[in-house]
């Protein structure tokens, strides 16, 4: 098996890596939960998309560079190492927009994804509802066929960034009598201004207002705003998310750019005879080299055709236990120092979410981690964010009842 690069995919890398260094920040953006954040991290996302960097995979017709896996992959380790800020239209780039690959119109492709490439449209996931997480086909906003369109009513709750994006995604049940719950749902975009939706905060642990629950009230949608056909919003919705988690929720990169921050705390601060503390370190640099590994190994199944399917949940399961973990190091190895919040906007911060259905692995619609470290400061507010990885994204709970019934064989739990 050969592991190299292709000299293409070399210069690739060599194209980012120069691009980046010339236009990345020098100083790390204000929070993208914040408002002030959110509109630096959009006009971000408005300088990758000048130069086609903000959505290398996609075709060039819709912004993009019309690369493959391989290079996205090679983008984002380059991206990370440089330490360039989160990605505010995250939601939309990983969820959406391969949704519409596969099951929107030309004309629905044409119209959402280069305004969405460009961050002028950012998106939100608009699937969890208070009483529909892990068990999401229990979901109970409706959507009421009218004449040239759609009326929504209803709750949406945990919605990433929502407080300050422009349009949000999400299932509707559009048939009320259908015989399974997870049938009789309809995939719909809407716009988060529109006269009906009110978007409410809700308060996050770090204090940034961001994160919305939604509430619906005859909110009209036109026909050209659903996703595939009405009823089959599950199908839908499931048939995009488990490849996309799988290889792109979370790239490597971001992990070996993390790994080697704490590497190089552990140069500076870590005392040599600590050694229950320099295994951690060793393990955490070993880790993020094992998942980038792992990552390659699923592309290459990738493009040879194969589905990824349930293994996703693997990835899922070790990026975010993983990510607790080499957090909890640094922060044993800065001591007091390391829990210090910084009281000044900070480093470009997160932003997580989504839901997880039982059986079809879920969307997660993706936070932007933290990215460029400049302080120990960073560190806390990474944390703070990691604790948060075991549940969006569909819960490890549900992520391990995948792995045991559907990679192990293993007979299913009593629920
Ligand atoms: C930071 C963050 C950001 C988020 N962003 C978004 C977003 O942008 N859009 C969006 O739509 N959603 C978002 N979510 C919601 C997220 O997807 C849900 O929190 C998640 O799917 C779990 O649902 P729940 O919170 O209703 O918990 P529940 O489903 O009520 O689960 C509670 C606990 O019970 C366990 N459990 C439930 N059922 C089973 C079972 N069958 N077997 C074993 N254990 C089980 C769970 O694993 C969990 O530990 C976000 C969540 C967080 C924390």
């Amino acid at each position: 098996m050969d592991l190299g690069f292709s000299a293409a995919q070399e210069e690739f890398r060599q194209r980012a890596r120069t691009w980046l260094a010339a236009h990345v920040p020098s100083r790390p953006l204000p929070s993208l939960e914040t408002e002030e954040g959110f509109a630096a991290h959009r006009a971000w996302e408005g300088e990758l998309a000048a130069d086609r960097w903000s959505v290398v995979s996609w075709p060039e017709e819709y912004g993009g560079r019309g690369v493959g896996i391989v290079e996205w992959l090679v983008f984002e380790e380059e991206y990370y190492a440089a330490g360039a800020p989160g990605r505010v239209s995250q939601n939309g780039i990983s969820l959406l927009a391969p949704t519409l690959f596969d099951f929107g119109t030309p004309e629905q492709r044409a119209r959402v994804l280069p305004p969405m490439a460009r961050g002028e449209v950012i998106w939100a996931q608009a699937w969890s509802e208070p009483e529909a997480g892990s068990d999401l086909a229990s979901l109970r906003s409706t959507a009421r066929r009218v004449s040239g369109g759609w009326v929504l009513n209803g709750q949406k709750t945990w919605s990433s960034r929502a407080a300050f994006a422009d349009r949000a995604f999400g299932m509707f049940r559009s048939d009320a009598d259908a015989d399974r719950p997870h049938r009789g749902l309809t995939y719909l975009m809407f716009p988060l201004d529109a006269p009906g939706v009110t978007v409410r905060p809700i308060g996050r642990v770090d204090g940034k207002p961001a994160f919305a629950e939604l509430f619906l009230d005859d909110v009209f949608v036109p026909d050209e705003d659903v996703i595939g056909e009405p009823g089959q919003g599950w199908r839908i919705a499931m048939a995009t998310t488990g490849e996309e988690r799988g290889l792109t929720l979370r790239s490597p990169g971001r992990f070996l750019a993390t790994a080697d921050r704490l590497l190089r705390e552990w140069r500076a601060h870590g005392d040599p005879a600590d050694t229950a503390l320099r295994d951690r370190v060793a393990d955490a640099v070993v880790g993020a080299r094992a998942y980038q590994l792992f990552t390659w190994a699923n592309a290459s199944r990738f493009r040879a055709g194969e589905q990824i399917g349930a293994g996703s949940s693997l990835n899922k399961v070790f990026w975010s236990e993983y990510d607790i973990r080499v957090h909890e190091a640094a922060l044993d190895l800065l001591g007091a120092e390391g829990e210090l919040r910084p009281s000044a906007p900070g480093p470009s911060t997160p932003a997580p979410g989504s839901p997880a259905p039982a059986s079809p692995p879920p969307a997660s619609s993706a936070p932007a981690p933290p990215t460029s470290s400049t302080s120990p400061t960073d560190w806390a507010e990474g944390y703070v964010f990691a604790l948060a990885g075991p549940i969006y994204a569909g819960t490890n709970e549900i992520q391990r009842d995948i792995i045991a019934e559907r990679l192990l064989g293993l007979p299913k739990g009593r629920r």
